[in-house]
């Protein structure tokens, strides 16, 4: 049982999956972040993981289902594998049973955290995961961000639901899961106040939709490469410089207040949805793309304190 502020009784952790989106590992590892790796005690404790897809929609969509980022072991029957990565969900939430056969028949983490008592929210920067799509289920709460860049924004709007819903919110009697899809990782790798224009719009990199950061009301599904010339390698490694660079940003701007803020019973799981491209084999970006960086991901998760 876990003691928190405003003498809360939860007796689960609460649980935060973000997923920064497009951050392949060894942008992440390349950014030598020191305050995410804290949930496991240290860089050197990052695992590189592999996403089960190589874009973001069924990427988030499997993660719903409760698999993580797998870690690609051989001689295991695919089965068995999923079997024992459940059992995580033990650490995650702070139980001491988890059944596979609460996930059957709907596969679906969110229904399965609500059968435990879990309020469900999720925030997401990429408007594919907009919350009229099929991603939008059993979730109490589910927002597309204004901007597609901006994580601090979510952590104002958890604090906010801690103030109005004081016995819902993190420092509440319920336990909460958060999805978090975090998008200053994603191109073009910009921070927050960043002004807009500086790199050309990429319909098919930015997730199907014109302008990242439109209403859905305005999305508008259009063609490839409307960017005209592909990027060159120089244009290519300033991009990965600029992944680098936000990775940084999140570390000391972002998850210090993350983790100062979360009560004392609080799981975080770090990971991305998928890797990105920088010109290896002529690729950029992800998607439609067979390439071990474009699946190559960081995974980190632990109790924050
Ligand atoms: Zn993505």
């Amino acid at each position: 049982m876990v003691f928190g502020l405003f003498g809360s009784k939860r007796e689960l952790n609460h649980f935060i999956l973000i997923t920064l989106d497009s951050c392949r590992y060894d942008s992440f590892m390349a950014a030598q972040p020191r305050t995410i790796p804290k949930l496991v005690g240290g860089l050197d404790r990052v695992e590189k993981r592999y996403s089960y897809a190589s874009w973001t929609a069924p990427s988030h969509y499997n993660l719903l289902t409760g698999l993580m980022p797998h870690s690609s072991p051989a001689n295991v029957y695919a089965s068995e594998y999923y079997k024992e990565d459940f059992l995580r969900y033990r650490d995650r939430l702070g139980v001491k049973d988890v059944e596979f056969k609460s996930m059957v028949p709907q596969l679906w983490l969110p229904k399965y955290l609500k059968g435990k008592g879990f309020e469900t929210n999720a925030m997401v920067s990429l408007p594919v995961l907009n919350p009229a799509t099929g991603v939008n289920k059993d979730f109490d709460t589910f927002k597309l961000m204004p901007k597609h860049n901006d994580m601090l924004a979510m952590l104002d709007e958890m604090e906010a639901h801690m103030k109005s819903r004081p016995s819902k919110g993190l420092k509440g009697d319920t336990p909460q899961f958060y999805l978090l899809n975090v998008g200053e990782t994603h191109y073009p790798y910009a921070l927050p106040d960043e002004p807009r224009g500086l790199w050309p719009q990429i319909s098919g990199v930015n997730g199907v939709f014109k302008k990242l950061d439109e209403q859905v009301k305005d999305g508008e599904l259009v063609s490839d490469n409307e960017s005209g010339e592909f990027f060159d390698q120089d244009k290519l490694d300033q991009l990965r410089a600029r992944q680098i660079n936000t990775v940084k940003y999140l570390d000391e701007k972002v998850f210090p207040r993350l983790y100062d803020m979360v009560p004392k019973g609080t799981w975080i799981t770090v990971t991305a949805d998928h890797g990105e491209l920088f010109g290896e084999m002529g690729y950029f970006g992800h998607g439609p793309i067979l390439h071990d960086k474009c699946l190559e991901v960081p995974f980190l998760e632990g109790l924050v304190r």
